[in-house]
């Protein structure tokens, strides 16, 4: 089978012919149908985070495709399936954070195309019971971006705990932010969209942004102040200095979300004590969701509450992709389609 693997942190990655792997007991094995470039596959190609993944590996956590052969002891799923392997490939099922549901917080999780190989290659195996059903009326092509741009954004809409009519600022609309400021909506939210892309921003008021701030021409902070700040700030852009507009955005009784993941060598975000504690500001982290928030998700994008924006690719092309994420060039998502 073709697969992109990444052999070495400083290098592209290669396109390598892999054995077809054989689903243990427990697994399925999937042919991949398409296969979503989050921006976490590129840290993961770059080593940028403290906890490394260990090259060679195959990155993609927004792999979908159809079973195609059960490991022993599976029930959960049959062959012919369609299913998304998202990022939490494997969870313990067991500890007070999986009872809890909050499996991905999950400290014996595995982690799809970071620590167990991932969607970028023509067949992947997978925990069966890890992986999520897409139901009829979702592509394969539009439930690949929401296996993790998807859930993640739903998950830190709901964490926000966002309430009609409060303003929402989502900052950096990529993959993830194109489909947090629907979730906003979904909630019942007023979107400030913020990105220094103008097409990103023209997209952003296409899919129902009420205001857009291009952080490249103007101050973030200032334009917001000007509407009165916002309730809830979603922070999607690689860059710690969001993180702080981010936070001076927000009115008393504010909510910053953090899900951008910056390099470990960027430095730090600063939380001023003083206006969180008068301000009684929550500083709030939010790693993808569940299986069952990503079920929510697929039945949204059923009932037509959503609309993904991507472009397909050739998983040949995987380096150039990068390289357009990386620019800023890309509509909001990239695709690989098998
Ligand atoms: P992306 O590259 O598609 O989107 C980033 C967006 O930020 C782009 O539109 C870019 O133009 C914009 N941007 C850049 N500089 C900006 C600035 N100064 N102000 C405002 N916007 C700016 O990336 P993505 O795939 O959406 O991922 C975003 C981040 O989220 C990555 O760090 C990724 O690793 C992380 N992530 C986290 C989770 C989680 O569970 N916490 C899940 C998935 C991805
Ligand atoms: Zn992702
Ligand atoms: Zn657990």
């Amino acid at each position: 089978m073709k697969a992109a693997v990444v052999t070495d942190f400083t290098a592209p990655l290669e396109l390598q012919e892999r054995p077809v792997p054989e689903p243990a007991a427990g697994q399925v094995l999937v042919r991949i149908e398409a296969s979503g470039l989050c921006h976490t596959d590129i840290h993961a190609a770059h080593g940028d985070w403290p906890v490394k993944p260990a090259p060679p590996f195959i990155p993609g956590h927004e792999g979908v495709g159809i079973v195609e052969k059960v490991g022993a002891g599976v029930t959960s799923r049959q062959v012919g399936d369609r299913v998304a392997l998202p990022w939490l490939g494997h969870a313990c099922g067991r500890c007070d954070y999986c009872v809890k549901g909050w499996e991905t917080l999950c400290e014996s999780q595995q982690n799809t195309g970071y620590s167990i190989d991932g969607g970028f290659a023509e067949l992947a195996v997978a925990d069966a019971d890890y992986v999520v059903p897409v139901p009829e009326g979702v592509t394969p092509f539009d439930a690949a971006p929401l296996t993790c741009a998807g859930v993640t954004t739903y998950k830190a809409v709901k964490v926000a705990d966002v309430r009609p009519t409060e303003r929402v600022a989502i900052f950096g609309i990529g993959g993830l932010g194109h489909l947090a400021l629907q979730y906003a909506q979904v909630f019942g939210g007023d979107v400030v969209a913020v990105d220094v892309e103008e097409p990103k921003l023209e997209l952003a008021r296409r899919l129902g942004a009420t205001w857009t701030v291009n952080a490249r021409t103007s101050d973030p902070v200032e334009e917001i102040a000007a509407l009165g700040g916002v309730d809830v700030a979603i922070v999607l852009a690689v860059h710690p200095k969001v993180f702080e507009q981010a936070f001076a955005s927000l009115r008393r009784g504010g909510r910053l979300v953090c899900v951008g993941l910056p390099p470990e060598n960027e430095g730090a975000m600063e939380v001023p004590i003083f206006d969180t504690v008068l301000k009684g500001i929550s500083v709030i982290g939010s790693i993808v969701g569940t299986r069952e928030d990503l079920a929510e998700v697929f039945r949204l994008h059923a009932a037509g509450r959503t609309e993904v924006v991507a472009e397909g690719r050739k998983l040949d092309d995987v380096n150039a992709a990068i390289d357009e994420v990386l620019s800023g060039a890309t509509t909001a998502r990239i695709v690989f389609e098998f």
